[in-house]
């Protein structure tokens, strides 16, 4: 049986006025309506809506509506791991947190995802992934954690089911008492997808497969976890191309640059998103382009580990399909995918000059973009008659936010603007800047308790994470 992810029944209609409406495919409207019909966009178009008796109408005054953000890569039970080795590059930032998150049960899990999902909620996002790649023995079952906490704060869902098999011993970067067995990955990744995965339009979860990187994963891992994936009809997910560490360490072990390696090993195609890509040839940017891979670009995170600048503006430039991710909360603290629009174009403006990337292009990347990545392109990413009314208000003609005379630079230029409206399926999940769904001040403390309750479970194991590493 195919399980089924559907979201609480939203109210029948729902109209929109008085909104600058920016749908990301076709023309802006400046002002104008939209119409919502269970959890569907029914219409949009100029000037006040028909008149509907019995709909629940929004006044949209003051704001911008676009589509729901859609993050694209994230580690959610980082929350509560977030502040430490604030000095560090990736490996050794890795090194110094893989024995803290081998401490975490499913408890802590579901209060970071609650709290990071809020989070991301509260900033526009209203489709998720999250890469879980760390599962200690006996500590319950996290892989469904992040999936209650997501369902408590109404957001549609993609879990990857991550993994690691390549530990110290065997050349790979975790120690090995945080990998697991190959055939015990393969056999828990199955059971996920069986358990939580929906494949229907509407769907509120889909699973993907996403062994963690190539410093942390065997090859054979790598090609059973496609072919699992592809068996499945999932989509596959992993970390790539981060660091010049990673470039290193793939010439040394495997004799090749990392998208060479992945080439080889059948992980490049039209189902397949990276996470970063940022160390990337000419000749890297036209393979990913000429076979469909999308990315993830983290500009924040990138740029906290000292990682580099992804070369966004060329990339776009080849085809190539790029997303937006927050990456995991203990890499890119507090981020939330509202502001990684600002950064993305920022970055992008620094390295190629003012005209690499526009407000609108940003915009793009944070909602279809995420939404190509994510294989739900129809359903999700732009306002359009017939796709999933997920739909957010920005309320970027208030006071401060007015004098900025087009909204959607407000949006992007600026820091997030607040929220006025937040729909996930027709369904109201943020209003006036609060949770709606669950308790708002609750949602937050669950992550603060999560980071208490790592780090006494990391103490109990002997490990605490230093807020700074000594070099
Ligand atoms: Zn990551």
């Amino acid at each position: 049986m195919t399980p089924t992810s559907e979201p609480p029944t939203p109210p029948t209609t729902l109209l929109i006025e008085n909104v600058h409406i920016a749908p990301v495919a076709g023309p802006e409207i400046p002002s104008g309506h939209i119409i919502v019909e269970g959890d569907r966009i029914a219409a949009l178009g100029p000037g006040p809506a028909p008149l509907t008796p019995g709909a629940r109408r929004v006044d949209g005054s003051g704001c911008l509506a676009t589509p729901g953000l859609v993050n694209t890569h994230h580690h959610l039970y980082q929350w509560a791991s977030q502040g430490l080795a604030q000095d560090a590059t990736l490996f050794e930032w890795l090194v110094a947190l893989y024995d803290v998150w081998a401490a975490m049960d499913a408890e802590v899990v579901r209060g970071a995802a609650t709290a990071g999902l809020g989070w991301l909620a509260l900033a526009g996002c209203t489709t998720s992934s999250d890469h879980h790649y760390v599962f200690p023995k006996g500590r319950g079952d996290l892989f469904a954690a992040g999936i209650e906490a997501a369902r408590e704060i109404g957001v549609r869902f993609h879990p990857a089911r991550g993994s690691m098999d390549r530990g110290r011993s065997h050349g790979g970067l975790p120690p090995d008492e945080v990998v697991e067995e190959l055939d015990d990955v393969l056999a828990a990744t199955a059971e996920a997808i069986d358990a939580h995965h929906d494949p229907s339009p509407s769907s509120m979860v889909r699973v993907a497969v996403a062994p963690c990187s190539p410093f942390s994963v065997s090859a054979r891992l790598m090609t059973e976890s496609a072919a699992l994936a592809r068996a499945r009809g999932v989509r596959l997910h992993t970390h790539l191309a981060e660091t010049l560490d990673e470039d290193e360490h793939c010439v040394e072990q495997f004799g090749m640059r990392p998208v060479d390696y992945m080439d080889k090993l059948g992980w490049l195609g039209p189902d397949v998103w990276l996470a970063h890509a940022v160390h990337l040839s000419d000749g890297d940017i036209v393979k990913l382009a000429r076979t469909g891979t999308g990315s993830a670009h983290c500009p924040s995170s990138n740029a906290r580990l000292g990682a580099g600048i992804a070369r966004v503006s060329e990339m776009l430039r080849q085809g190539a399909n790029v997303g937006l991710g927050v990456d995991g909360s203990a890499s890119s603290e507090l981020t939330s995918l509202a502001g990684e629009m600002r950064q993305a174009l920022l970055f992008q403006r620094a390295r190629y000059g003012p005209h690499a990337l526009s407000a609108r292009q940003a915009l793009e990347l944070a909602t279809l973009g995420g939404a190509r990545n994510l294989g739900r392109e129809a359903e999700l990413g732009s306002l359009e008659p017939g796709k999933l009314a997920d739909v957010v208000l920005w309320r970027t003609g208030g006071p401060f936010a007015a004098a900025v005379a087009d909204p959607v630079c407000a949006l992007v230029f600026g820091p997030p603007p607040p929220v006025a409206l937040v729909l996930v399926g027709g369904r109201t999940v943020v209003e006036d800047g609060e949770l709606r769904t669950t308790p708002h001040d609750a949602a937050g403390r669950a992550g603060a308790d999560a980071h208490r309750r790592l780090t006494r479970l990391a103490a109990e194991h002997g490990f605490t994470a230093a807020r700074e590493i000594h070099h």
